[in-house]
């Protein structure tokens, strides 16, 4: 009998932990999305790009006779976790959703909550000074109309066409960044405020470390919320539940 076939959503550490976690135990595929030029590629298959909707992701999942779904993307994915959702349920298959925990405000914190893209650069436009962008590429557009603001914009890799924006500079790097190195770069580059997703997760919390420590406001975008259905927030855990899944504990 061949073992269960466990679909992970991913682009994410927690993906890449999941798959090492559970690689051997059943027949596991990563799915990226393809949109960084050289991913860390977990073990286990892989599989690269879109599916075409939740249509497309729903043929996929039986053509390739898939048992089980985690959606371990980033807390940022509205778009695929929702395909997953509905995909998940048209055929009626167990489906879990990984997120990472979000990072804890320390009193010292200096936050401004921002619903989006737009929203932060509102904000922004009224801090004025240099800010450290890490948003990634996608939602950049919104931060066009900022002359008057310098951006320090940090990018895993260069943009794919140039960017229409006001005085910047870019940067290129791929967590996890040490506390060290990001309150180097603050300093270095004389930063007054930071705009980050509210990400979470260890690899990329240093620059919020660094942020408060130099008492920089931080315009920080919030999640948006998960797809109905059962959540956790560790590797750990979805193993347990996949062990459930299969009937193996
Ligand atoms: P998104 O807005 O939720 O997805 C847009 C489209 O990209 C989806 O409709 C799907 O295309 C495709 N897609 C996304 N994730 C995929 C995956 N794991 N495998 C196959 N197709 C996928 O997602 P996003 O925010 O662009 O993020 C893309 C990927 O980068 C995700 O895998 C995510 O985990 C990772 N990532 C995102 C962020 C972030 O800030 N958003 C940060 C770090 C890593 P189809 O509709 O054609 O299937």
């Amino acid at each position: 009998m061949s073992p269960p076939h466990l679909l992970i959503l991913g682009g994410t550490a927690e993906a890449a932990a999941l798959a090492t976690a559970l690689s051997g135990r059943l027949r596991v595929t990563v799915s990226l999305a393809g949109r960084t030029g050289s991913p860390t590629l977990p073990p286990g298959e892989i599989r690269i790009g879109g599916f075409g909707g939740a249509d497309g992701l729903a043929a996929w999942l039986q053509a390739n006779a898939v048992d089980l779904v985690v959606d371990a993307t980033h807390p940022f994915a509205a778009a695929i976790s929702a395909h997953a959702a509905e995909a998940c349920a048209q055929l009626g298959l167990p489906r879990l959703r990984l997120q990472r925990p979000a990072w804890q405000q320390d009193p010292r914190d200096r936050w401004i909550d921002v619903e989006d893209a737009a929203a932060a650069a509102r904000a922004l436009a009224l801090l004025g000074g240099r800010c450290f962008v890490t948003i990634g590429v996608q939602e950049l557009a919104a931060f066009a109309g900022l002359l008057e603001v310098w951006l320090l914009i940090r990018l895993i890799t260069p943009p794919k066409t140039p960017l229409d924006l006001g005085p910047h500079e870019l940067l290129f790097g791929r967590g996890p960044f040490s506390l060290d190195a990001e309150r180097l770069l603050l300093e270095h580059h004389r930063i007054t405020s930071l705009v980050t997703k509210a990400s979470g997760g260890p690899a990329t919390e240093a620059k919020i470390v660094a942020a408060r420590d130099a008492g920089l406001p931080v315009i920080m975008i919030r999640r948006p919320p998960p797809p109905s259905g059962p959540v956790v927030d560790s590797v750990e855990a979805t193993v347990r539940w996949v062990a459930d899944e299969i009937g193996e504990r």
